[in-house]
């Protein structure tokens, strides 16, 4: 195993590891490639002890479905786990993942992800390893899946693409969307300027890039407000420039949000 003590190790243990096989392609594929990330991905039947590799019994309480079994996770868990990692298990009722997230989860060293089937897995083993290690529960939004893979290969694609190098243009992760400033990325263009009769934005076609940046500005609130108008009140005023604050105070204003008008309409 080559590891180099800065490089971000991230493990995943699944009963269907061939669900992970994207995380071969593209971005995370070439970074694991560069080593600039390792993925290991593990399948939790190896932790079984019996000769139908057990991984689930039924729930305590009754009720549909079955539960995961804490032994078989805990021998796993106990195998791949290291004094710094951090523990993330994809769940519908966990904290809902965002780009904040994914950030500050760039910047661990281990990270192992424990995905469930079924019911999910016994809550002790959250609450055990809680004991020793950062054991975080996430969702990737307010839907139920059947099971946490198809999470574990969301965080794992949107954490590894801010892992220093991984992107060709580190310029592009300051840019697009629910970036620091809190708002959608504009709407983007490329050749050639009339497709179908519908042209590109004349200001784009300028050259002139600071009337380019104030439009790209002003289109991502208006895009914002339209379709996300929760976002705008995440939004910082203080990192916006004068204009962009009084439109924001606008389209809060238009969204029926509570704008502080003095905030937004000062300097
Ligand atoms: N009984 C669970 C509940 O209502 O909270 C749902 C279990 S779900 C059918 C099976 C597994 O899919 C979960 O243990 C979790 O790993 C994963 N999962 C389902 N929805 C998810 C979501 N929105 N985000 C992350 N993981 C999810």
């Amino acid at each position: 195993m080559t590891h180099h003590d800065d490089q971000l190790v991230i493990d995943v243990i699944s009963i269907f590891p061939e669900y992970l096989q994207p995380l071969d392609l593209s971005l995370v594929g070439k970074a694991r490639e560069k080593d600039l990330v390792r993925v290991d991905v593990h399948n939790l039947r190896d932790w079984t002890t019996d000769r139908h590799r057990t991984v689930d019994d039924t729930p305590y309480g009754g009720g549909a479905g079955m539960v995961m079994k804490p032994d078989v996770w805990g021998r796993a868990l106990d195998d791949v786990m290291q004094p710094g990692s951090h523990l993330l298990i994809p769940s519908p009722a966990g904290r809902v993942l965002d780009q904040r997230m994914a950030e500050q989860l760039a910047q661990d060293e281990h990270l192992v992800i424990a995905c469930g089937r079924y019911e999910g897995i016994d809550s002790r083993v959250a609450e055990h390893y809680r004991q020793a290690h950062r054991v975080t529960e996430f969702s990737i939004g307010d839907y139920v899946l059947n099971g946490g893979e198809s999470a574990a290969l969301v965080l794992i694609e949107a954490v590894v693409r801010l892992v220093p190098q991984v992107l060709g243009n580190p310029e592009s992760i300051i840019e697009e969307s629910h970036n620091i400033s809190g708002t959608l990325e504009a709407p983007m263009y490329t050749k050639p300027p009339t497709w179908r009769d519908l042209e590109v934005p004349e200001v784009l076609t300028s050259g002139n890039h600071g009337l380019i940046d104030d439009w790209r500005r002003e289109q991502a609130l208006i895009r914002t407000a339209r379709v996300r108008p929760d976002l705008l009140q995440k939004i910082e005023p203080e990192r916006l420039t004068k204009k962009q604050r009084e439109l924001l105070f606008r389209l809060k204003t238009e969204a029926g949000q509570d704008a502080d008008s003095p905030e937004a309409s000062r300097n």
